[in-house]
């Protein structure tokens, strides 16, 4: 009796949507998804009460973190949806001024592009 066995166990299905490594983020105003060094990074500061959103400022930060493209457009969207408050699960103000400048300094002054979008 000869027995040949042959099952090869071989099932890889590795389907990767995104190429290009890390994880992704969704923007709190526009939803739009993409790796997270296309957004800004708000973690919350609980020291103020309620709690504060403010851009992440360098380093690394435990917690809860949400994320915003790079458009003062889209942090208008997440403040009119009340976005912050459903991210961070929370009653949370947040400085619209201390928020926009940061998105200013990441775009950076000198290729600021007028998209100006209603
Ligand atoms: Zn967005």
């Amino acid at each position: 009796m000869g027995t040949t066995a042959k099952s090869s166990n071989e099932r890889r299905k590795a389907s990767r949507p995104v190429s290009g490594s890390g994880p992704t983020r969704q923007c709190l105003g526009c939803g739009r998804r993409g790796a997270q060094v296309d957004f800004l990074r708000l973690t919350l500061d609980r020291k103020d009460a309620p709690p504060r959103v403010m851009p992440e400022a360098g380093g690394a930060r435990s917690g809860r973190g949400a994320y915003l493209c790079l458009k003062q457009a889209c942090l208008d969207q997440a403040l009119h949806r009340r976005a912050f408050q459903r991210a961070f699960r929370a009653t949370v103000t947040v400085d619209r001024d201390e928020v926009a400048a940061a998105i200013a300094t990441r775009v950076g002054y000198g290729e600021a592009n007028d998209t100006a979008g209603g």
